[in-house]
C-alpha cells in the first residue's frame, strides 16, 4: 500500500445532525429514453432500465435538463402523493448466493448483484462506513442512525454466505461519536467494529483490504447507500427509493443530511433546506478531488452521496515549475506530468484528483489524465 495521505479538514463546518426526511419532492424526472406520453400514469417503483420511479404520478411534460455539461431531455413527473405501486414483491428468505442474486434482481439492485457476482468466493463483508472527501458525512450519519438496519443486514448476508465474521470499518476520528452504538454491538458478537486512519483513499478496495489484512479477492465491500438498499430488500421486502445526502461546502450556513427520493431535481432539495452565503457558488458533485463540478439541474441518482455548495473561485493556471509533486503524490504510479504534457489519458487513473489538490500551479491533471474514465462516468 502507497503510503496515503491525510487531507487538510475545512474549518467551521456546523452541522445539523438531525436527518431531513424529503419524502414529498412535487416532482421526479426520469430522462426520455422511454416511451412515455403527456398525460400517462407512473406507478410508484416502475422499472425504466436502471431507473426506478420513486413515487407515484402522471407525466405532464418533456424538459431539457442540464446535466455534466450535456442536456438531458427528461420526462417531468408530478407527485400524486399516492405512493401507488402496481404490484407488491413477495419478500423471500435467501439461502445461497444464487438465492440472493435472483432475488435482489427484483429490486433492479444491479450494482451490487454485479459486485456480489464478480466475487467467485466471498470469504469477508465489509460495511465501509468511510466519508474521505472533506464535507462528506452521508457515511458517518448512516452508521449513527441506522445502526440497528445495518446490523440485521450483515448478520443476514454472514448467513447467506455460511461466514463468522463480518466488519464494520469506519474512521477512528468517529471514535467519541459511536460509543452509543457500541453496545448494541454486543448482542451482534459475529460482528467486529474496526477503527481505521483517517487517510484519503483508506476505503479503496485493495488498501482497506490491505489494512484489514484480508483478501480484496473474497472480500465483499458495501457502502451506507448499499447496507441501506439490502436491508429494505432482504429485511422488508421492499424497494428503497431515497438516498441519504450530505449538502455541504463553504457557501452553506449550516451542513444538512437529507434523506431524498431518487431522480428528486437537486434544485427542489436545496431550496427547501439551505441557507447560502451568497448567489454567486460553484456545485461539486460527491466531492472535491474525486467529484466533478455541476449545476444544481442536475439529478439526485443513488451513486450521489453529496452535494458541495462552494463559494465561486476563479483559480488561474501557471506554468509547470516541475516540481514533480503529482508525480509523487499519484497513489497508482502514474507518470502524470508526461501524462498532461503528450494530452495522454491513462486507465490506470482512479479519478483521485490528488494531483490536483497538490500541483502549485494549478494545473487541472486530472482533467486530462483521467479523461477516460470520466468519460466511463458519464455513461
Ligand atoms: S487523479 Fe489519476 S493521475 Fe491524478 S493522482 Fe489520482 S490516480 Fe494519479
Ligand atoms: S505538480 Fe504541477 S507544477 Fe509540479 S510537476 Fe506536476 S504539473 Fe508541474
Amino acid at each position: 500500500m502507497k503510503k496515503l495521505v491525510k487531507l487538510e479538514k475545512p474549518k467551521d463546518i456546523f452541522i445539523d445532525t438531525e436527518i431531513k426526511d424529503f419524502k414529498d419532492p412535487q416532482f421526479i424526472y426520469l430522462p426520455c429514453e422511454c416511451n412515455y406520453k403527456e398525460g400517462e400514469y407512473l406507478y410508484k417503483n416502475t422499472f425504466i432500465n436502471d431507473i426506478v420511479t420513486s413515487i407515484s404520478g402522471y407525466v405532464v411534460k418533456t424538459e431539457k435538463l442540464k446535466c455534466q455539461n450535456s442536456i438531458t431531455k427528461c420526462y417531468k413527473i408530478a407527485n400524486d402523493y399516492k405512493e401507488n405501486i402496481k404490484e407488491k414483491i413477495q419478500k423471500k428468505k435467501c439461502k445461497n448466493k444464487d438465492d440472493l442474486i435472483n432475488y435482489l434482481e427484483k429490486f433492479n439492485l444491479n450494482n451490487i448483484i454485479t459486485k456480489i457476482s464478480n466475487k467467485e468466493s466471498i470469504q469477508n463483508i465489509v460495511f465501509s462506513c468511510i466519508d474521505e472527501e472533506t464535507y462528506s458525512f452521508s457515511e458517518f450519519m448512516t452508521l449513527s442512525n441506522y445502526f440497528n438496519e445495518i446490523l440485521e443486514t450483515l448478520n443476514y448476508l454472514l448467513n447467506v454466505f455460511s461466514l463468522s465474521k463480518g466488519i464494520i470499518a469506519t474512521k477512528n476520528t468517529f471514535s467519541s461519536s459511536i460509543k452509543n452504538v457500541k453496545s448494541i454491538l454486543g448482542t451482534y458478537p459475529n460482528i467486529l467494529l474496526r477503527l481505521i486512519p483517517d487517510l484519503y483513499l483508506i476505503s479503496y478496495e485493495e488498501n482497506l483490504c490491505d489494512y484489514l489484512n484480508i483478501l480484496s479477492k473474497d472480500t465483499l465491500i458495501l457502502n451506507g447507500q448499499e447496507i441501506l438498499d439490502l436491508y429494505y430488500a432482504l429485511i422488508k421486502g421492499k424497494i428503497n427509493n431515497s438516498v441519504l445526502l450530505t449538502i455541504s461546502g463553504n457557501n452553506v450556513l449550516k451542513t444538512m443530511i437529507v434523506m431524498t427520493r431518487t431522480n428528486t431535481l437537486a434544485k427542489e432539495v436545496i431550496d427547501k433546506y439551505i441557507e447560502l452565503k451568497s448567489n454567486d457558488y460553484d456545485i461539486y458533485i460527491n466531492g472535491l478531488l474525486r467529484g466533478y463540478k455541476e449545476n444544481n439541474e442536475c439529478l439526485i441518482t443513488k451513486d450521489i452521496h453529496t452535494i458541495i455548495i462552494n463559494e465561486k473561485k476563479t483559480t488561474i493556471e501557471e506554468e509547470c515549475i516541475n516540481c514533480g509533486a503529482c508525480q509523487e503524490i499519484c497513489p497508482f504510479h502514474i507518470n502524470v506530468l508526461k501524462c498532461y504534457l503528450e494530452k495522454r489519458s491513462s486507465k490506470k487513473c482512479f479519478n483521485c484528483g490528488l494531483c490536483n489538490y497538490i500541483c502549485p500551479a494549478n494545473i487541472k491533471l486530472k482533467e486530462v489524465v483521467g479523461m477516460v474514465n470520466n468519460e466511463k462516468k458519464k455513461h
